[in-house]
């Protein structure tokens, strides 16, 4: 569909806020990219794609990351374990300084792999999720993070990475959370985003209020997963028909869709 046509329908909906983000390279060319030089005009044009969604009359919020799938990939097609890693830093320093120059607003995905993968891929996305956690507290950037959703584990070992790289918890979102690690995200001081189904929803605010929360539809904008994992303005949707089921109050409303999205993304 493109940013652009999403944007407008969102708007139609009531939506007036999306961050788009980067998807994994082979989306755009058919092929896992291994050249940093091509890697960065990716990032460019999806750049452009999100200026161009502002044209519909929304704020819009853009990040570029590294997919932790990249590092399969790449391993999948025989380059060596270390030029996996040192490609991985080597686009880690592009995107630190994409978001210093503002041409991004914020760094992901990024994070680690959520599916059974060999040790060494794990290590090298672990490496490279404290580069990039490092790069963002240098440059003050947010980012959003892909992980494993370990209840008891993932959001706590977020939260000593943090503390160890002293980056400030309120700038780190775990993306396509469950309730549960969304919940510990919240104890201990992280962001996290649940699905924008209104099942979803209204376990999460009944688990976890709506301190530190986002909405998402993790839309992949792919003809050929049309509508996968849901359309943008399914949120929309879902708020509506919560609110006069009486699910919702226009309360929490408010909160999870106009000022956690202002406080998260300094708006
Ligand atoms: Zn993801």
């Amino acid at each position: 569909m493109g940013a652009r046509k999403i944007a407008e329908q969102f708007a139609k909906e009531g939506g007036w806020f999306i961050a788009f983000i980067m998807l994994p390279t082979w989306d755009y060319t058919n092929e896992v990219v291994y050249d940093v030089d091509k890697y960065d005009k990716l990032i460019e044009l999806h750049s452009k794609d999100c200026r161009e969604a502002k044209d519909a009359g929304i704020e819009v919020m853009c990040f570029a990351g590294f997919h932790p799938a990249e590092i399969d990939n790449l391993l999948e097609r025989g380059i060596s374990p270390k030029e996996v890693r040192n490609y991985t830093l080597a686009v880690a320093k592009v995107l630190g300084e994409k978001c210093s120059e503002g041409k991004i607003d914020g760094i992901g995905e990024v994070g680690r792999q959520h599916y059974k993968v060999q040790v060494h891929s794990a290590l090298i996305a672990q490496e490279a999720l404290e580069a990039f956690l490092a790069l963002a507290e240098e440059r003050d950037c947010p980012v959003q993070l892909h992980l494993e959703q370990v209840s008891g584990f993932t959001a706590e070992s977020i939260s000593r990475l943090a503390n160890a790289i002293r980056i400030k918890k309120d700038n780190l979102l775990i993306h396509h959370s469950t309730i549960a690690v969304s919940a510990e995200a919240k104890e201990l001081g992280m962001w996290s985003t649940v699905l924008g189904k209104k099942e979803v929803i209204s376990a999460a605010l009944e688990r976890r209020g709506s301190d530190l929360l986002l909405l998402e539809s993790d839309f992949i904008d792919d003809s050929r997963r049309a509508g996968k994992v849901i359309y943008p303005w399914e949120i929309a949707k879902s708020l509506k028909s919560l609110l006069e089921e009486g699910g919702i109050t226009s309360n929490d409303i408010e909160k999870i869709s106009v000022d956690n999205v202002k406080k998260f993304f300094g708006i």
